[in-house]
């Protein structure tokens, strides 16, 4: 007779901050154009913000290969590629991104290519980027639901507030390498900096999971 076994559990990660540099501040000082290195912090509506992006790469005639030549020019941060190879033989790992397939796929390659969800950009035959497509509004938060629909427990790790509502959904919420205003604002989560100590936190709940 089968039974229901006890839930299993998943990793959900966020990519920018945590395991690769900000995308577009490296983008910024690999290219030398300051303008790129304004965030949601400075205009916080993100339609007028890649709007404003796009049409600066457009400018300096940047399009789809000059931006992946710039990206492939970056590396994951110190110790990531270590530490999610070392999570990913310890159980399943998704990582949920609100960048874009394209900027994402250089670093995906040095990470040994993890599974990643996140958007989509439009680029049209001459290599300009149109436009952006978001798969889905509040991607991450969705996917932790989807992840619970299959009966999954979810243990979460992410950066800044486009996390909060992933780590809110998860069983497990952490947050790693934020800025202290997120960690003020979010005290519920516990605020971590060293892959050690997000593996070992990560480790402890998969412990107490298999018991
Ligand atoms: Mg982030």
């Amino acid at each position: 007779m089968t039974s229901i076994s006890a839930r299993q559990s998943i990793v959900t990660l966020d990519l920018e901050g945590v395991l690769i540099p900000e995308i577009w501040i490296a983008a910024a000082e690999a290219t030398g154009i300051e303008a790129l290195r304004r965030t949601t912090r400075d205009e916080p509506d993100y339609d007028v913000l890649m709007g404003q992006r796009l049409g600066i790469l457009a400018e300096h005639g940047l399009g789809m290969p000059e931006i992946t030549e710039v990206i492939a020019s970056l590396t994951p941060l110190d110790g990531a590629a270590e530490f999610l190879a070392d999570l990913r033989s310890r159980t399943q790992v998704v990582i949920l991104s609100d960048t874009f397939e394209e900027f994402a796929r250089p670093f995906m390659a040095q990470l040994g290519w993890p599974t990643v969800l996140c958007h989509r950009l439009v680029v049209e035959a001459d290599g300009r980027i149109s436009q952006y497509r978001l798969r889905q509004p509040d991607q991450k938060r969705r996917a932790v639901q989807a992840f619970h629909s299959l009966r999954y427990r979810v243990i979460a790790a992410g950066d800044s507030y486009n996390d909060t509502t992933m780590l809110a959904e998860a069983d497990h919420g952490f947050l790693f390498r934020a800025p202290e205003r997120v960690i003020a604002e979010f005290p519920q989560f516990p605020a971590l900096t060293g892959y050690d100590e997000l593996l070992g936190a990560i480790a402890d709940i998969l412990d107490v999971d298999s018991d």
